[in-house]
């Protein structure tokens, strides 16, 4: 399973702003590649005018030499209106395509049982899942009030188990 294992090397960093709280692997669609992003990269990559100040990470994260990073920074730029930036960034033709090709936002979010997920629900975990970051194990069987979607990515949402927000693979829930 490649989404939940104990923090256990320095690496397990976001690779935009180097954070190390409550991570999350991040595809960069439509490639079937992931990056680890933190709760605060997540939260405002979609519109990330909401935190410009935090943005500044891509300063650094954008000379970064791993394609999917240079595709999202590139990405987020450009939401932000850094052309100069964009310009700057090498990427070959193939990985252009690819940060070009933005991927839609209406997928559906669904549990284990192929029921759809809205905000506000509560759902019930089906597996104990060590959480990323957090330090403890999300217990099968554990209730999740009011859960969050996460914008772009219908494979988790977020809520709060131990008093902590985490992600949570929707697969691992029911309503
Ligand atoms: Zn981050």
């Amino acid at each position: 399973m490649r989404f939940y294992s104990l923090k256990n090397s320095s690496q397990d960093i976001c690779v935009l702003c180097q954070n190390s709280d409550n991570l999350i692997e991040f595809q960069v669609k439509p490639k079937d590649e992931f990056v680890l992003l933190c709760d605060n990269c997540i939260s405002s990559i979609d519109e990330p005018t909401k935190d410009e100040n935090h943005w500044r990470c891509l300063d650094n994260s954008m000379w970064s030499e791993v394609e999917a990073v240079k595709v999202l920074s590139y990405r987020v730029l450009k939401l932000l209106g850094k052309t100069d930036e964009c310009d700057m960034i090498y990427m070959e033709e193939h990985i252009k395509k690819w940060a070009d090709d933005i991927p839609s936002k209406d997928e559906v979010c669904i549990d284990a049982n192929g029921n759809i997920l809205e905000s506000g629900d509560t759902v019930t975990i089906i597996k104990d899942l060590p959480v990323k970051g957090a330090g403890f194990v999300a217990k099968q069987g554990t209730s999740v009030k009011n859960i969050q979607l996460v914008s772009n990515d219908p494979t988790h949402i977020q809520g709060k188990v131990n008093g902590v927000k985490i992600f949570i693979l929707t697969k691992y829930v029911k309503k």
